[in-house]
């Protein structure tokens, strides 16, 4: 995944005109958790009215509590794609263990391995053999190294379409949830040519935050960013303080793309 591999940066096709990779910004958006079929229509409209093309939404989600909601699983999952097929939106959704790919594949445009999971290798291995995009995030506190060479266990197995994210790691500070580590995405940029994604939602940890830290990861070079939004954010199963509304979210596409404009 080395640029002195490859210089041409790769660029990821999802279908019906969604292109990830340099000289685009791909905006995703959606609930830390799919919910319900009324929470799904809600997202959907409002990435409609955006022109956002990518949904995102945990059906599987990683818990530090045993107790807290861990997700709808696969009929939620089911749900979640039939209204997004219904509406031109792409799948991007979490993917945490081997057996539940084969399961998931028809219903996902690309998996995304979550921060927990970011170097679980047989999990990597499994995913280069399947050929399906994957949104590959740092692990918590994951090297830039380690992301890479995580990548390269998908790449291994001939699986080109693998974008890398950003997502913060962990430090002493906690006036925050993490430390959404921007200095990655230049670094990332130079070192690979697989498309750079910034998370500025598990990034920062706080709602009121995550627009200006989305609008720095693009000014940083970022390929795209993929953000939480729910309809009420307060009355979210999960991640409900660094959730956007639909206002904050819909001010927030509008900057991130001047601002790309602006690069
Ligand atoms: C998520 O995207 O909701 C998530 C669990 O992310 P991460 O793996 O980065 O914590
Ligand atoms: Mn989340």
């Amino acid at each position: 995944i080395s640029r002195k591999w490859r210089v041409n940066p790769t660029r990821i096709d999802l279908g019906d005109g969604v292109v990830i990779g340099e000289g685009s910004l791909s905006l995703m958006a959606g609930p830390c958790s799919i919910e319900s079929e009324a929470q799904i229509e809600s997202v959907v409209a409002h990435l409609r009215k955006n022109n956002v093309k990518i949904m995102r939404g945990g059906v599987f989600k990683p818990r530090s509590s045993p107790y807290a909601f861990r997700g709808m699983g696969m009929d939620g999952l089911k749900m979640f794609h039939r209204i997004c097929r219904e509406n031109d939106i792409k799948v991007i959704t979490e993917v945490m263990q081997v057996s539940q790919i084969e399961e998931m594949i028809d219903y996902v445009d690309v998996f995304q391995v979550g921060a927990r999971n970011s170097q679980n290798f047989n999990l990597l291995d499994s995913l280069g053999e399947s050929q399906k995009p994957v949104l590959l995030k740092r692990g918590i506190s994951g090297t830039l190294e380690e992301l890479l060479q995580a990548a390269e266990y998908i790449f291994s197995h001939g699986n080109e379409k693998i974008m890398l994210c950003e997502r913060g790691i962990r430090s002493y500070e906690n006036a925050y949830r993490n430390v959404l580590d921007l200095n990655a995405v230049p670094v990332l940029k130079e070192k690979t040519h697989l498309p750079v994604i910034v998370d500025p939602s598990h990034g920062i940890g706080l709602r009121d935050y995550v627009e200006q830290m989305s609008l720095a990861a693009v000014m940083a070079g970022a390929d795209g960013v993929i953000y939480e939004t729910h309809q009420t954010p307060e009355k979210a199963f999960s991640d409900a303080q660094q959730t956007v509304d639909f206002r904050e979210s819909e001010r927030m596409i509008q900057r991130m793309r001047q601002a790309f404009e602006l690069r």
